[in-house]
């Protein structure tokens, strides 16, 4: 079973897909990655899921990969006495740390870091920005602000601080045991979420002791200012436009994406592109002309994936929305147009031998005729650097390495497959040509190109590249090397 696309499809599971049959339908339809949402949820929640989706993974014979979404420093309000409040533009409104119920004037915020923090000007937001308020006094224990924006408040709803770089842990007591928790289920990939500075991203690296690839979310504008170190110390980046939208006007959200995508191609990384893909088939089996164009932009923009949240967690149709954005990807793809704009966008960064190589890789493969390019590698990188190519044929990651099989499922046009240890260069060659043929990529008379770094087994090594026919007897007349 191979996909038909390159650009890759993440679906969120959550009340409405956690059985056996739905999450199974949702990986026939297109999912190729599987969002655990750590805000939501039980560990036994999250561990059946896991546990189907293996299932599947078996039952197929393809890999998936399962990312863990840590919820972050989210800061919440309390509860008030009569649940919810009408706050009126132009009413004053104090947050403070007294855990009593809130009323009309004031409501607990019930963490101290962000009361040292703020300063008289800046701005909260509760409840997704629908409600504004800029702070007038402020104390180590209290901020009296005046509502710029009125409407309801109530228990526990979200406040966003976008103006300041706040002083709180990357990840809370909830997070480290949700990390946990998730490393020792085997998940592939961890999503920060709030990062604000590299050091928040090395944390989780630390904590995660290489069982997990790191992807780090950007939806504070601190992490828009501090990207480039961001991306430098994460293996992959969400663009979270939720957040983003919230904590910034909701207008620079797409010259933000459109920047994260292309940075994240030209450092070899895959980019997911998040939230209100499809919001409304929440509701509707039919997407609006508008959340199909969003999807179709992300995918011209060379997005590695396209994420749905709600659409597919919690809503009423979560397999026809995996089914329209594996619709759109293919219409996408299938149009020339989108071709010219992803070869226009390859930003050339060679500076290695590896760097050579893949684009070598690619021009063979414009130039001749050629089904696909297999990469040999322990950790993905050749594949992730064929990827940055964008080439017009498929990319076969070939490693015997299954968490490295399992990541590259994020990524642009890779199709993952599982191989022995080899030893030569002609082992390689001869089960690249096998699996090329096993999945359906070339026939015996077709050719494929291969790249592997020799010596094996030795990271970042990639120096050989050859053209093989892919009849089988041909390989094993070739002269040992
Ligand atoms: P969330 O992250 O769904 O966990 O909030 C994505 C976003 O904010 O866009
Ligand atoms: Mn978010």
């Amino acid at each position: 079973m191979r996909r038909l696309r390159n650009v890759k499809i993440v679906a969120t599971l959550g009340p409405s897909s956690s059985d056996d049959a739905t999450i199974r339908a949702l990986f026939v339809a297109g999912a190729d990655v599987f969002r655990l949402n750590m805000s939501h949820g039980s560990h036994d929640d999250q561990k059946a899921r896991y546990d189907i989706i293996r299932r599947i993974e078996a039952d197929t014979g393809r890999p998936i990969a399962v990312l863990a979404d840590l919820q972050g420093p989210k800061l919440r309000v309390g509860t008030f006495s009569r649940g919810t409040e009408e706050l009126d533009e132009g009413a004053r409104f104090r947050f403070d740390l007294d855990p009593a119920e809130g009323d009309a004037t004031r409501v607990c915020l019930p963490h101290r870091e962000i009361f040292a923090a703020l300063e008289p000007g800046a701005s909260l937001l509760v409840n997704d920005g629908k409600i504004r308020l800029r702070v007038d006094r402020c104390g180590a224990d209290f901020a009296d602000c005046t509502v710029t924006t009125g409407g309801t408040i109530s228990n526990r709803k979200g406040v966003n601080v976008p103006d300041v770089v706040l002083p709180l842990a990357a990840l809370s007591d909830k997070d480290r045991a949700d990390l946990e928790f998730a490393c020792g289920l085997g998940v592939d990939w961890l999503a920060l979420s709030f990062v604000q500075r590299p050091e928040d991203v090395r944390e989780a690296r630390d904590l995660a002791r290489g069982r997990a690839a790191i992807l780090s979310k950007i939806e504070k504008p601190a992490a828009v200012k501090a990207f480039a170190e961001i991306l430098a110390e994460s293996d992959g980046i969400m663009v979270a436009r939720g957040d983003l939208g919230v904590e910034l006007p909701v207008y620079t959200v797409p010259p933000i994406q459109k920047r994260l995508v292309r940075a994240a191609r030209a450092a070899a990384k895959p980019v997911i592109v998040a939230t209100q893909m499809l919001e409304s088939m929440i509701e509707s089996p039919m997407p609006t002309r508008a959340e199909v164009s969003d999807v179709a932009t992300a995918i011209y923009e060379g997005a590695d994936a396209v994420m749905l949240s709600a659409e597919s967690a919690a809503g009423q149709y979560p397999v026809e929305a995996v089914a329209t954005m594996d619709n759109v990807a293919r219409s996408v793809e299938r149009d020339p147009t989108y071709r010219e704009v992803i070869e226009a966008s390859r930003k050339a960064n060679r500076q290695t031998v590896a760097d050579a190589i893949v684009a070598a890789a690619r021009e063979i493969a414009e130039t001749t005729d050629i089904k696909a390019i297999c990469c040999f590698s322990q950790s993905g990188a050749t594949a992730s650097l064929v990827a940055r190519e964008r080439p017009r044929v498929p990319i076969l990651a070939l490693t015997p390495v299954v968490a490295t099989l399992r990541r590259q499922c994020l990524t642009w046009g890779v199709h993952c497959v599982l191989t022995d240890r080899v030893e030569r260069f002609k082992q390689a060659v001869v089960s690249a040509v096998r699996a090329a043929r096993d999945h359906g990529f070339a026939t015996d008379k077709e050719q494929i190109v291969v790249t592997a770094g020799v010596p094996f087994n030795v990271r970042g090594t990639t120096n050989i590249l050859r053209v093989a026919p892919c009849d089988e007897r041909l390989i094993f007349n070739m002269d040992p090397e």
